[in-house]
């Protein structure tokens, strides 16, 4: 069952050497990388499925060291909306490479992209760089904590903001809004109760943050589309709501739009929803595949950075050339030609597809999507926040996207995250994903007699 249409046509003897060749590499991986991996989602363990190995990879399609092709909707977790290896972007990237890699000084490509950057988000006049989205969401917050002279952060829960400590912080089980505990080991409790997490989508238990927790607290931090508790999508006036809370009680809005800047529209979720943040953190496609963050607002509150002001930062590879160049030619190409239309509408195409395979299949199934990024959640109920993204049926994906890797689809291997679309994907791999779902028809729903095709 496990073997794909292209496995099972290869002679004895290659089957052979690529089984040897997936057992060595395993081995080889557990042997020199915690769990085998370098982030832990890699492993496959949420869906119970091996991990791959990636050999490599063009527009739309990912490679592996087995010999099995793969249509790709992880897409380096939304950093490639342009798809693999595209031309203008493996271009800038090498133009820049044969001229130097990274000097610890300035170089021009950083400009560029910060002006493209400045030019797209109105909320924007001076960017800062980081090597990544953590360190971005580090900075913001102490930018923001300096500026309001207040410590507590306020987040949302099932929004994710990078690995640093006062993020790793869940909700208490008690209380709507309360100080969060540590979500990881080796994360003090003390820095925990810096932190305040309210359920997301939930105005109610916003207004009680602020009451209890107001005068304390420096910023909010929020994705405006939520995409690391897979993808949940604001209700009706929440971040307009949001936005007037925090004015009102001068706490910073930060807008990480790590995932949404330059997927929804080309001015991220701002744009798309008009609602503007104090400070906006960017990451995955403004780097075009390379590592990459930023801090980005209006020069008042960002030259409270060093060396203009009193809030450090420092990086080897803040601004690293190599990111700056490929980040810059794929924010050029998405102002060139604008794919957001194209992309939401192949977006469409395929939650319908998921939506209607599982209806005929009879199993319920809640497709939430944004544009080119989109979930689908096992559930009957309509998935709003971090209560009913929890409430889904983790076996259910899982069989799911072990039905879809047999199909040759890759979506992302674990329940609560968001598969994403590319530039360089087209229509011709969802009747393969519809196929898929509609096999998953429960035990006791099973035709009697084998259907037509
Ligand atoms: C990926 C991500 C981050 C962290 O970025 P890294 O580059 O992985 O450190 C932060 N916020 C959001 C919304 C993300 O999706």
């Amino acid at each position: 069952m496990s073997t794909t249409a292209l496995t099972r046509r290869r002679p004895q003897a290659a089957r052979t050497r690529v089984t040897r060749r997936a057992k060595n590499w395993r081995e080889a991986s557990a042997r020199v990388l915690v769990g085998g991996v370098n982030s832990p989602v890699r492993t496959f363990r949420k869906v119970g499925q091996p991990p791959i190995c990636v050999r490599q990879a063009a527009g739309p399609i990912v490679r592996d060291v087995e010999g099995r092709r793969f249509v790709d909707l992880i897409m380096g977790w939304g950093a490639l909306i342009l798809g693999h290896r595209h031309p203008a972007v493996v271009r800038a990237a090498a133009s820049q490479l044969s001229r130097g890699v990274v000097f610890g000084l300035t170089s021009e490509p950083e400009i560029t992209l910060a002006t493209l950057i400045t030019e797209a988000f109105p909320s924007i006049e001076q960017v800062r760089f980081t090597a990544s989205g953590t360190e971005a969401c580090m900075t913001a917050i102490r930018l923001a904590r300096a500026a309001t002279g207040r410590t507590k952060v306020l987040t949302f829960e099932g929004c994710y903001h990078g690995h640093s400590d006062g993020m790793l912080v869940k909700r208490r089980a008690s209380g709507l809004a309360t100080l969060g505990m540590a979500g990881s080991a080796g994360v003090p409790e003390s820095i925990a109760q810096e932190t305040v997490v309210a359920p997301y989508n939930d105005i109610a238990a916003l207004e009680a943050a602020i009451a209890e927790h107001g005068e304390a607290l420096a910023c909010a931090i929020l994705e405006p589309i939520a995409a690391n508790m897979g993808v949940v999508v604001p209700e009706g006036a929440y971040l307009r709501r949001v936005r007037e809370l925090a004015s009102r009680h001068g706490i910073l809005l930060i807008f990480d739009e790590v995932v949404t800047g330059f997927r929804v529209a080309f001015g991220g979720a701002q744009a798309r929803f008009g609602v503007s943040a104090d400070l906006t953190v960017l990451g995955k496609i403004i780097g075009g595949g390379l590592p990459i963050g930023a801090v980005g607002g209006p020069r008042r509150l960002m030259r409270r950075l060093a060396p203009d002001g009193d809030v450090y930062h420092a990086g080897t590879f803040a601004g690293h050339p190599l990111a700056m160049a490929a980040g810059a030619a794929t924010i050029r190409h998405l102002q060139q030609r604008p794919p957001y239309a194209t992309l939401d509408a192949l977006g469409g195409r395929l939650a319908e597809a998921i939506t209607s395979a599982a209806r005929r299949a009879k199993i319920s199934v809640q497709v939430n999507r944004a544009g080119s990024m989109l979930t689908a959640f096992f559930s009957d109920q309509p998935v709003t926040g971090w209560s009913s993204v929890e409430a889904s049926s983790t076996n259910r994906f899982a069989q799911w996207s072990a039905r879809l890797r047999e199909a040759g689809v890759l979506v992302p291997p674990s329940a609560f995250e968001a598969m994403f679309l590319s530039t360089a994907h087209t229509s011709s791999f969802i009747k393969r994903v519809a196929d898929a779902t509609e096999q998953l028809r429960a035990p006791n729903e099973m035709p009697t007699r084998p259907r037509r095709a």
